[in-house]
């Protein structure tokens, strides 16, 4: 069942077409991420949701309903920021409860709701203390435990945790996917950043200068990018250029080997010769950059991660031979 339809919804700034014509159906239940490059428009897209923002043409509905003129209280939706705009001077509860007592809810029923939602966000040791007290990733916490008091029907979140550590992120990360599973909640995710996106989201939807680059699972959009754009923003990649067709090829797709050692040919098996210019320890793995000999395609140099297993080390300078399946390097839009 769809519960955020976007039909071709645009918005101008002063005369500027930010996003055009912008068409989106996200289901019931869904994790969906928006997942593009700082400036490309994904806040935009999010303000017009929540209503914050007035899209300039197109339609939006939510469970089915137009919302162009509901304001943003009249609409099912809560919205998460970055920052995460907690009342300084009200403690932990009193900042979950806020909503609630606006809305004028019964006492009872709202310390019932709030005991719920600190016990989901593991807040309730932490009930009494106000947010200057509190760690990044706890005042987060409460910012999420605010959103989801009134059981909204979406939530967005715009880069919710843009603003903590890595470790916390991704902490938090998998909290909050098995948060939106357990309370069955539709999701609308910001992030500009691309592993986040692959760790949590149902579906992607990678977005460039305002428009739609490439919709899928995480898995669609990593293994089968359509776009050269979409195939260097999510994960790496080598961009094989020739003639007017480009290929992307996973770092990890690549074999090293070593030229003195023969190998069985097969028909599928491209080998080329190079000679390896850098290598560069990546904890995991090393990062070995190749400059091939041919000029087949048009790439500077190569990149093949070498995990290391029983497997040699290279150096700069040594002659080396590269090799890939060819349907592992796929066709893209340049
Ligand atoms: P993102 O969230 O992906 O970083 P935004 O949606 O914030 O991108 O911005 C998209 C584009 O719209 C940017 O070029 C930004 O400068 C412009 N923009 C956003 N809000 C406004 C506004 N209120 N007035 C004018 N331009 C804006
Ligand atoms: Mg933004």
């Amino acid at each position: 069942k769809a519960m955020i339809e976007l039909q071709n919804v645009e918005k101008e700034f002063n005369g500027q077409l930010v996003i055009p014509p912008f068409s989106l159906t996200i289901n019931e239940g869904e994790f969906f991420t928006l997942l593009g490059p700082s400036g490309c428009g994904k806040t935009t897209l999010m303000r017009m949701i929540a209503g914050l923002e007035i899209p300039t043409r197109g339609e939006i509905l939510l469970a089915g309903s137009p919302v162009s003129k509901l304001p943003p209280y009249k609409r099912d939706v809560n919205m998460v920021f970055q920052q995460y705009a907690l009342f300084p001077h009200m403690n932990v509860e009193e900042n979950i409860c806020f909503g609630l007592k606006m809305k004028k809810v019964p006492l009872h029923e709202q310390q019932k709701r709030a005991e719920e939602v600190m016990a989901l966000t593991e807040l309730t040791e932490y009930r009494y203390r106000q947010p200057k007290e509190l760690s990044g990733g706890q005042q987060q916490r409460v910012a999420i435990a605010r959103a989801i008091v009134n059981n909204p029907k979406v939530l967005l979140l715009d880069e919710p945790l843009g603003a903590l550590d890595y470790q916390l992120r991704k902490h938090l990360q998998l909290e909050l996917k098995k948060l939106q599973k357990d309370l069955g909640l539709t999701f609308l995710y910001v992030t500009h950043d691309q592993e986040e996106a692959i760790t949590m989201s149902d579906r992607i939807a990678v977005m460039n200068k305002g428009h739609l680059e490439q919709m899928g699972t995480a898995h669609e959009i990593y293994h089968e990018p359509k776009t050269r754009f979409v195939a260097t923003f999510i994960g790496e990649n080598n961009i094989l250029c020739q003639g007017d067709y480009c290929y992307a090829l996973r770092p990890e797709k690549v074999n090293l080997h070593d030229p003195a050692i023969a190998l069985e040919k097969t028909s599928t098996y491209r080998l080329y010769a190079g000679v390896v210019e850098n290598v560069v320890f990546q904890g995991t793995i090393d990062k070995v950059f190749v400059r091939l000999r041919e000029k087949d395609f048009d790439l500077p140099v190569l990149m093949a991660y070498q995990y290391f297993d029983d497997k040699r080390r290279w150096r700069p300078g040594e002659e080396i031979l590269v090799g890939w399946e060819g349907p592992d390097a796929v066709k893209v839009e340049s």
